[in-house]
């Protein structure tokens, strides 16, 4: 492996998914959910296979999707992006963030992550040759809170991008309209472009609402919004996500993804443009089970011992195992399958390797667990997390 890339070998989420294998443990790592999305969208992938469907899609990605992308973001934020030049299909998210930070990010250029963050942020920057600077989010209250003393600290001319996850995978925290007008101040007073990555727009809970920093005043010309299908349908394995925003930055991201894979999940693109069309309901309800869910996870580990920070979206939950005397997240989390049948991810996995950190560092002990599972899943989870109290 080239030294950029020796620091990202096995990512966390493979390491849990395997260990919960081998122990037959039910599996709270790995966000994803064990039940099928809406019936209509699953129909319309079997029908563009047998139908044919089966070769390279339009490099763009095919028209109908990109006019129901554009469609869905008129409809929700007043956003308008031009199908044909503003809206690029990606395989997932992943590669949407990938390509933007590898068709805009000039080896030595800064890039701005909010800590905790997705595992391929730092990754990806490090394949750019970008040199990342972390942002964290601080424990507040029963949630976390942006520092933005640190933001304005961290954002400076050599910055070129920062990547703003929310709802925000692993902590569950969605940015406040104050959070977002810092970093809209930051990206417009230092010309910083914005990679917004969205891909739970649609989970949140208690009434709280998820906006789109791109609808901030200046900031639509200099943000790439990106969303994928696999949270909003339950089809992770699906890889259909997406890219908007002005058409320079949407073209320089794809000059990257048309040398990483081209074209992808071409029978899988009509199937999610009729979804983006016709299921918005199916969507609300999956959102309002998740919060029960999100419900039934939270108490669980209160009843075990946790201490539980509240989460206002996404597919995931943070807890404190130090009053059940575990002091060390990735420790608890390589042992946690074995000994009582359950697997997590700890949340130091989603952390900047090269900062230094104290005993006090929050996400030291920190633990994620993902409750997108059905209810009898997340039941026999607690009833085996009991044994560890
Ligand atoms: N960003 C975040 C915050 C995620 O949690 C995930 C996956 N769970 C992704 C991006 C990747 O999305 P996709 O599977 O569409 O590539
Ligand atoms: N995004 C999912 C999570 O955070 C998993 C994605 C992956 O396995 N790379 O758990």
């Amino acid at each position: 492996t080239v030294s950029r890339l020796r620091p990202f070998s096995a990512t966390i989420f493979a390491e849990m998914s395997r260990l919960a294998v081998e122990h037959s443990a039910v599996n709270l790592g790995q966000g994803f959910p064990d039940t099928d999305g809406p019936e209509s969208m699953l129909r319309a992938a079997r029908e563009a296979i047998a139908d044919g469907d089966n070769q390279y899609p339009p490099g763009l990605g095919i028209p109908e999707l990109r006019v129901a992308v554009a469609a869905q973001q008129r409809r929700r934020y007043g956003l308008d992006y031009d199908p044909d030049t503003e809206v690029l299909i990606t395989v997932g998210a992943t590669e949407a963030i990938a390509s933007g930070v590898l068709g805009l990010v000039e080896p030595g250029e800064e890039v701005v992550l909010i800590e905790p963050y997705y595992d391929s942020y730092a990754a990806t920057v490090a394949m750019a040759g970008g040199v990342r600077r972390s942002v964290p989010l601080i424990p507040h209250g029963d949630g976390f809170r942006l520092d933005h003393e640190a933001l304005a600290a961290a954002v400076t001319d050599r910055t070129a991008m920062i990547v703003v996850n929310s709802p925000h995978n692993p902590t569950g925290t969605v940015l406040t309209d104050d959070d977002l007008s810092a970093i809209a101040r930051e990206c417009v007073d230092h010309d910083v472009i914005a990679v917004c990555d969205e891909v739970y727009e649609y989970l949140t809970f208690d009434s709280v609402r998820h906006r789109s920093l791109a609808t901030w005043p200046g900031m639509r010309e200099r943000t790439l919004r990106i969303s994928s299908a696999g949270k909003t349908f339950n089809v992770t394995g699906w890889k259909v996500g997406w890219i908007s925003g002005p058409p320079a930055l949407v073209a320089a991201a794809r000059a990257a993804k048309q040398f990483l894979t081209y074209v992808g999940s071409g029978p899988f693109q009509p199937a999610i443009a009729l979804a983006l069309d016709t299921e918005e309901s199916w969507v609300s309800t999956s959102a309002k089970d998740l919060e029960h869910k999100r419900d039934l996870l939270s108490d669980a580990l209160r009843d075990v011992g946790f201490d539980v920070h509240t989460s206002q979206g996404t597919y995931f939950v943070c807890a404190d195992p130090r009053p059940l005397g575990y002091h060390d997240g990735a420790q608890l989390c390589w042992e946690l399958p074995a000994k009582v049948g359950v697997a997590a991810v700890p949340v130091s996995a989603f952390v900047d390797p090269d900062v230094p950190r104290g005993d006090d560092d929050p996400w030291k002990h920190m633990v994620r667990f993902a409750f997108s599972k059905r209810d009898e899943v997340i039941e026999e989870a607690a009833t085996r997390l009991r044994r560890l109290g």
